[in-house]
């Protein structure tokens, strides 16, 4: 009788509490521990970490790897490349205006001496020397063979060579 007494002083102890519990279930408002409040978006659990995700999440948000293929980047996969090949082709044209078979081909844009050009067109000019500097052999055999377009090739040129940069680009 004693020990019941025990036990009931505590449980007479807390009546106000056991009158308030009942109470709590039965309020169909608050639900504060519900731990799934479903959102209207399906969700998913993350194959790597487990952690829910949305269902339409391609990364997952948790852990941040992958968990679906990109629909997008298998459309990009499948697009043509479209490479624009406008700028081809328009470079080499302007070297050997006389190609023969013995012609050295000089890569272009070979920095030669603006003056070392002006000094051997001015001097040597009649033997096609500075179009031999410049790499242009077969305007160089053309210069040797008429004295220089007959003077008119050497005065134009050294002209021509006084306004260019130094060095300037052949
Ligand atoms: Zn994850």
């Amino acid at each position: 009788m004693d020990m019941e007494q025990n036990n009931l002083q505590p449980q007479e102890y807390q009546p106000p509490q056991e009158y308030q519990q009942p109470q709590q279930p039965q309020q169909p408002g608050p639900q504060p521990y519900q731990p799934y409040q479903q959102p209207p978006q399906p969700m998913k659990f993350c194959k790597h970490c487990g952690g829910r995700i949305p269902a339409d999440a391609v990364v997952c948000t948790l852990c941040g790897r992958q968990v679906e293929e990109l629909a997008g980047s298998k459309q990009a996969a499948n697009m043509p490349i479209v490479i624009n090949n406008n700028n081809n082709n328009n470079n080499n044209n302007n070297n050997n205006v006389v190609a023969g078979p013995g012609v050295v081909y000089m890569p272009q844009g070979r920095a030669r001496s603006k003056w070392v050009a002006v000094l051997l067109c001015f001097f040597v000019g009649w033997l096609g020397a500075h179009k031999f500097y410049e790499g242009k052999i077969g305007m160089g055999v053309l210069y040797l063979f008429t004295m220089g377009l007959f003077g008119f090739g050497i005065l134009i040129d050294f002209i021509t060579l006084i306004f260019k940069p130094d060095p300037y680009y052949v």
